[in-house]
C-alpha cells in the first residue's frame, strides 16, 4: 500500500535525507531515498512512521524482504538492522579512510553483507566524497 504523503515528509525529515543503513545522502548522490518498511510488507509490517526509513535503492533492493542474514564473521544467523530501534553507531563505523562500513557487531557484519553496503561502486564514489570533504557523515 502506498506511503502517505504526510508519512514520507516525517520519516524524510527524521532520516535527514540519507540512508538508515549506508548513510549515502541524497546530496552526494542526486537520487532521492526509497521508502523502506523495516519490516517487511509480505511479513504483516505496516506503513507506520516507526516502520519505515530511507534506504538508497542499493540497500532497498539488496534487502528485499529479509529480515536476518548471517554474520559472515560466525555464520551464524543474526537480525538486520533496525534503524529505528537501534542506533547505527552501535552497529557498525567507517574503515580509516571512510570508503568501507565496519559492521561491529553480528547485526551489524549480517547487515553490511546482505545489503551489499561495501560493493564496488558505492565504495568508489564514497571515495570522491571523501576528498570533496562530504564523506563520512558526522
Ligand atoms: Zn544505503
Amino acid at each position: 500500500m502506498a506511503v502517505p504523503a504526510a508519512i514520507r515528509r516525517v520519516v524524510v525529515a527524521r532520516d535527514e535525507y540519507r540512508c538508515a543503513y549506508c548513510q549515502t545522502s541524497e546530496d552526494n548522490c542526486g537520487l532521492a531515498m526509497h521508502l523502506d518498511h523495516i519490516v517487511p510488507e509480505v511479513a504483516g509490517g505496516g506503513n507506520e512512521i516507526e516502520n519505515l526509513c530511507l534506504a538508497c535503492f542499493n540497500c532497498n533492493v539488496s534487502k528485499g524482504a529479509q529480515q536476518n542474514a548471517v554474520d559472515p564473521e560466525t555464520g551464524e544467523n543474526a537480525a538486520l538492522f533496525h534503524p529505528v530501534q537501534q542506533r547505527w553507531a552501535d552497529h557498525f563505523g567507517w574503515s580509516r579512510d571512510g570508503t568501507h562500513i565496519i559492521g561491529r557487531t553480528p547485526v551489524g557484519r549480517a547487515t553490511v553483507s546482505a545489503l551489499k553496503m561495501n560493493n564496488p561502486t558505492v565504495v568508489f564514489a564514497r571515495r570522491r566524497w571523501v576528498d570533496a570533504g562530504w564523506h563520512p557523515p558526522t
